[in-house]
């Protein structure tokens, strides 16, 4: 085992106590994600999704909770309690689910542990509520929303730590913060891998014009590998077409999975819209998770936190595609194949908090998608 792994069994160990889920996360730590292969593959065949107007189930609309700075794990005393703070991930909540809540859970070392309330039933509530109850604290989550009717439910679910900050804006320090939440989050998703957490590995291309990836990839060796397609190698009508193996995780299943494990350990839900900070500080727990993305804005006067609102069209599944896409359009075109819907994605409005679906949009994303995938 090298230098590296130990250290890495040792961070997370410390980061999230010695529960089950702390036990698993260490027993995957074994191989270092270093590897790189070039041209691994050889795609015996193109199989294009089926997309039409006329296969439009449903169109959704869902906010990213962005800040430029990056998201906040800090905790902070409020009178007699202590508030615990992990929101604002952005386009990558999914993602960094148990990395950003093991760092929030950390946050409780050398504390008495008693009775916490975790607000926000997303995936930052429901991971921080699971990582609270393996390390021995008896959780209660007081919600606005059950997880069905939160963002993390709207989410496309690609396994990609890219989405939670402008590098730009962010400081040395946060990006030290994402390194560790998406490398603890990797190897979590990793050992929840198959159907019951709605976990699994699938090729990811993102067609492009740009022969080399010039583009800053911080987290390459988080994916297997990562190569580029040439001209006549891809039959997507861009030049290049860059290629990685990452994850997807289907949102429906993985929230419902986590919602059953919060109760099996336990768990108990209230459901309570807060209005005010001073609301949140009369609850009887001493210490308090707050996991309310977007709602932390109003909650606590966070006016860094901005929606980036998201618009995706569903069609009905499609079995035959095993790969996953991500640009090639105008404007954040994807393409994930999830078991319960083919999902076409989107936009990305920064500022704009209006909740309906545009039809314009609609017609571009499937059009744009239409065209994407014409030469298969
Ligand atoms: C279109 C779209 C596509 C996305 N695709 C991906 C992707 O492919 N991969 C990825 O990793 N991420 C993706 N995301 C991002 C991801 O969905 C978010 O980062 C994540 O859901 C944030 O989770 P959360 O738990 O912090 O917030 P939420 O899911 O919004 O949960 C917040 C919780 O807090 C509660 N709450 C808020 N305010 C109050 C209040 N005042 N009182 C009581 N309760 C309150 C709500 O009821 C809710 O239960 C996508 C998002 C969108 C919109």
């Amino acid at each position: 085992m090298s230098d590296n792994t130990l250290n890495l069994r040792r961070e997370i160990l410390k980061t999230i106590g010695t529960g089950a889920i702390a036990t698993s996360l260490s027993a995957c730590v074994a191989a270092p994600l270093t590897r790189k292969y070039p041209r691994p593959y050889s795609r015996k065949s193109w199989v294009a999704p089926r997309i039409s107007i006329e296969n439009v189930i449903r169109e959704v609309v869902g906010h990213r909770p962005f800040r430029p700075g990056g998201f906040v794990v800090k905790s902070e005393k409020l009178g007699d309690k202590t508030v615990v703070h992990n929101y604002g991930h952005g386009g990558s909540g999914i993602t960094l689910s148990w990395g950003s809540s093991a760092l929030a859970v950390r946050e409780t070392m050398g504390m008495e542990h008693r009775a916490v309330a975790v607000i926000g039933s997303g995936v930052m509530g429901l991971t921080s509520a699971r990582l609270l109850q393996d390390a021995g604290w008896k959780v209660t989550i007081y919600t606005r929303d059950m997880a069905r009717h939160t963002t993390s439910n709207v989410a496309g679910g690609e396994w990609g730590p890219y989405g939670a900050h402008d590098p730009e804006v962010s400081s040395e320090a946060f990006k030290s913060q994402l390194a560790f939440a998406a490398r603890i989050a990797h190897h979590a998703h990793t050992n929840l891998g198959g159907s019951v957490y709605g976990v699994r590995w699938l090729e990811l291309y993102r067609p492009t014009n740009t022969p080399d990836d010039r583009e800053d990839r911080p987290f390459s060796h988080l994916y297997p590998y990562e190569d580029v397609l040439g001209p006549n190698e891809h039959p997507f009508p861009t030049k290049y077409c860059k290629v990685s193996l990452t994850m997807m995780v289907e949102p429906g299943t993985f929230l419902r999975r986590l919602t059953e494990d919060f109760y099996q350990a336990g768990g108990k839900y209230v459901i309570q819209d807060f209005t005010d900070k001073e609301e949140l500080l009369a609850l009887p727990e001493p210490v308090i998770f707050n996991c309310t993305g977007l709602g932390a804005r109003q909650l606590f006067n966070d006016k860094e936190l901005t929606p980036a609102k998201g618009q995706l069209v569903f069609m009905p599944p499609d079995p035959a595609i095993d790969y996953m896409t991500i640009g090639g359009g105008t404007s954040n075109l994807y393409m994930f194949p999830r078991t319960d819907v083919l999902l076409l994605g989107g936009t990305y409005k920064l500022g704009d908090w209006s909740t309906h679906p545009e039809p314009d949009e609609t017609a571009r994303i499937v059009r744009e998608h239409q065209r994407l995938f014409s030469e298969f």
